[in-house]
């Protein structure tokens, strides 16, 4: 497939775009701090190269009121434009074209100095912002516009203000967080002065010929955020103020609905783009709109510009799982690309715990310097015929990696497809973007050469002929070993998740599932929703997962809030765990909310500090608690077994008495805390040093 739109060039007038493709603005955490500049030129020059039409740095702030967290990035001196310039140089030499986002956070400053139009702290900073006055005001348009120029002297193409998310000039935009009587607040012309001053007065600093993208949050998705006429009125004013393009931002981060996680449908919000862009079009302003949230290949993002949502499309994390995304898609190479998964369990979760981001499906993002694939005439290192027993994605990342640097790898897998757990998790309601991962690993499998053996349960006395021996075997389901638990099997009232995910085996109307960790809280989802057993309802239509979530026409609804329906659950779920406590507190910290709202609404009957006494033909005994108080029976069909995994390693003894060293990674190595991101790090880092 070619893609016409999204390869096509977009004259900006003073300069051109090579095509209709934006890297949107992402935290990394390289911004932060002085050292990191080499390494984010290597990072972002990766992406020019891979022909990205315009780059976006992660957020910088403008002055120290603006800090997102102590010590963020910041531009505020020339001796800070000098030390950018090794990015702005490092991206021009591989042809690219970048723009530096400016990011004032406002109340949502994780800092003691945080500022905002009003002193109203936010739900997701424990600092109350400092409610500026009109000097204030002043000084921090002074340092937007300083900023803006310093971004020029440092060599980018352009700066993205970002006016949406719920950031400081979104805070000065909506009435609930905005509530001054002077010439700022009030009325909608003098809430939105803030952002028509800050972009008129960076125009005229700045000169026509550098580009300025301002970030409009089209849904805010709080409640009293800003209407559609609001929206309207603020992008006609933003183009008569000189900006060149106009990315569309949707929730600011407090929104209690998920915009990016990967259970949003795909170009999800693309609809209320185009609804702006037809309004203005209408009106006869033709400035380039730019859509977002959920766009992760090349055919989703020709869709939307193929149906007129948008002129430009704005993909983030696909650039971490893929710096080649729009190379291989103009190459004809689309099946070659690493999708993203939107599982931000590497990226965004990263973010918030203070870690340099990286990417589930490509631990290489951001760590370019770090993890090198050094071919093996370039290390002039020897040729080895290597076993790797596991195509789960341990294994599958060891082994492409190892045969992309030359050495003659093997591959075997009892089962009779690759993918090891992914084949469970693709299953889950929201999940089904895991099979883009096992896509691309069958076709990168292909490339590299890897000599795949499938439905081949290896022994220890297959694998003496080989140089190296690595076991990527998995795990096996902890058993928890309630009692009952076996007669209950014997009757089909016991199962394990495999048993549900893979086998299929028939579920009850009442179930009780043991173990609220991640794969507890993905069975319940699973049997929660309606048809998912079948397979038939695994892809959510848009507007049935907008209706759930309470996401309607910001034209009809404020902001786009409705009352959300969510569909009845197809059975009774009681989620169990042992320790006292929120159910799902390991969960991802961007994502786990989301999880836990989504049982919420499926009447997930969540109990924590429960003692599994017995299993009975009637169901399950438990009580609560150290003194073992309150015995009841949760009367069910079913019980589920979602008691944590333990390491699977059984070929290591026999080839370790056989004088043969072996490597362990993924599950079969470490099962605490195992999820598919050390996994596949695990096997990279493996593939590039042996
Ligand atoms: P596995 O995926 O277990 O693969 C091991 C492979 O080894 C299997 O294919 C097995 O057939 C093969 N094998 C074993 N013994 C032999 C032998 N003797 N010979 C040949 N082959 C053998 N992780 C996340 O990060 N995010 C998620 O959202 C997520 N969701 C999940 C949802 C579910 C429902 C499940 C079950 C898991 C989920 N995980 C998730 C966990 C993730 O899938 C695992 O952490 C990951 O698959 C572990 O990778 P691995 O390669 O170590 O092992
Ligand atoms: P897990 O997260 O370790 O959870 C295991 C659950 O079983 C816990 O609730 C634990 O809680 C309970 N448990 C442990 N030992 C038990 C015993 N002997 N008897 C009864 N209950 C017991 O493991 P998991 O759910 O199997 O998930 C495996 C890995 O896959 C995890 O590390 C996870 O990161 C990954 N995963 C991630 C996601 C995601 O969305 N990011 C989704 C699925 C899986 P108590 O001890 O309190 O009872
Ligand atoms: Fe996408 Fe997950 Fe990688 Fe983040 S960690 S970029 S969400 S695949």
């Amino acid at each position: 497939m070619t893609y016409p739109h999204l390869l096509e060039p977009l004259d900006l007038g003073f300069t051109t775009l090579k095509n209709r493709v934006l890297m949107g603005s992402m935290h990394t955490g390289l911004e932060d701090g002085r050292k990191h500049f080499d390494r984010m030129a290597e990072y972002f020059a990766e992406r020019a190269r891979g022909e990205v039409g315009l780059i976006v740095t992660g957020g910088y702030a403008p002055n120290i009121e603006g800090w997102a967290k102590p010590f963020a990035g910041t531009l505020a001196t020339s001796g800070a434009a000098r030390r950018h310039s090794v990015v702005t140089k490092a991206v021009h030499a591989e042809g690219g074209k970048i723009a530096l986002q400016i990011l004032h956070t406002g109340r949502y400053g994780y800092q003691p100095f945080c500022v905002a139009p009003s002193r109203i702290q936010s739900p997701i900073s424990p600092f109350t912002p400092r409610e500026l006055s009109e000097r204030g005001i002043e000084r921090q348009i002074r340092a937007f516009i300083r900023c803006a120029k310093l971004a020029r002297e440092a060599g980018y193409d352009g700066v993205e203000v970002m006016g949406s998310e719920g950031y400081f000039i979104n805070q000065f935009l909506v009435s609930a967080t905005n509530q001054r009587t002077d010439g700022w607040g009030g009325n909608y012309a003098n809430r939105m002065r803030l952002a028509i001053e800050i972009l008129t007065r960076m125009r005229e600093a700045v000169g026509p010929d550098f580009i300025i993208i301002y970030r409009l949050s089209m849904l805010d998705l709080i409640p009293n955020g800003s209407s559609w006429d609001e929206v309207l009125e603020l992008a006609r004013g933003v183009v008569k103020a000189g900006a060149t393009l106009i990315n569309t931002g949707i929730g600011w981060h407090e929104a209690r609905i998920p915009t990016i996680a990967t259970s949003v449908p795909r170009a999800g919000f693309a609809w209320v783009t185009q609804k702006l862009r037809s309004q203005l079009r209408a009106e006869g302003i033709m400035t380039p709109l730019i859509t977002s949230n959920r766009i992760n290949s090349p055919e989703v993002a020709e869709g939307v510009l193929a149906d007129g949502s948008a002129d430009m499309v704005s993909m983030a994390r696909p650039f971490l799982a893929d710096p080649e995304f729009v190379k291989k898609a103009r190459q004809g190479r689309a099946d070659e690309i690493n999708t993203c998964i939107a599982c931000n369990q590497a990226c965004l979760d990263h973010a918030f715990e203070q870690k340099i981001a990286s990417c589930l499906v490509n631990p290489r993002a951001a760590h370019e310097q770090e993890i090198r694939v050094i071919p093996l005439a370039a290390s002039k290192q020897a040729r080895k015929k290597i076993a790797v027993v596991g195509a789960g994605p341990a294994g599958l990342a060891a082994s492409t990696t190892l045969a992309e640097r030359g050495h003659e790898v093997h591959l075997f897998d009892s089962a009779a497809v690759i993918g090891g757990q992914f084949n469970m998790a693709r299953q889950i309601p929201g999940k089904e973007e895991f099979s883009e991962t096992l896509r691309y690993f069958a076709r990168r499998l292909e490339i590299t050469g890897v000599q795949l053996h499938l439905n081949r349960r290896v022994a220890a006395p297959d694998l003496m002929g080989f140089d190296e021996v690595l076991l990527a075997t998995g795990v096996t389901p902890r058993n928890p070993r309630i009692p009952g638990q076996d007669e209950g099997a014997a009757r089909g009232q016991v199962l394990s998740y495999i048993d549900v995910l893979l086998h299929k085996k028939p579920v009850g109307q009442t179930v009780a599932l043991i173990g609220a960790g991640g794969i507890g809280f993905d069975v319940a989802e699973y049997l929660a929703e309606p048809g998912a057993e079948q397979g038939h309802s695994l892809t959510k239509d848009a507007p049935a997962w907008r209706r759930e979530w309470g996401i309607g026409d910001p034209v009809e609804s404020r902001a786009g809030l409705v009352r959300p329906l969510p569909a009845s659950p197809a059975r009774s779920i009681y989620l169990l765990q042992r320790k006292a406590g929120k159910l799902g507190a390991g969960l991802g910290k961007t994502t786990g909310w989301i999880h836990r709202a989504a049982l919420k609404m499926k009447a997930v009957q969540m109990l924590a500090g429960v003692n599994y006494e017995a299993i009975t033909p009637e169901g399950l005994w438990v009580s609560y608690g150290k003194e073992r108080i309150d015995r009841q029976l949760l009367a069910c069909d079913t019980i589920v077994l979602c008691a944590g995994q333990e390491p699977l390693r059984e070929l290591e003894a026999p080839l370790k008495a056989a004088g043969r060293s072996v490597h362990l990674l993924g599950g079969a190595q470490e099962a605490g805390e195992l999820d598919a991101k050390r996994a596949i790090l695990q096997g990279t880092r493996l593939g590039c040093s042996l």
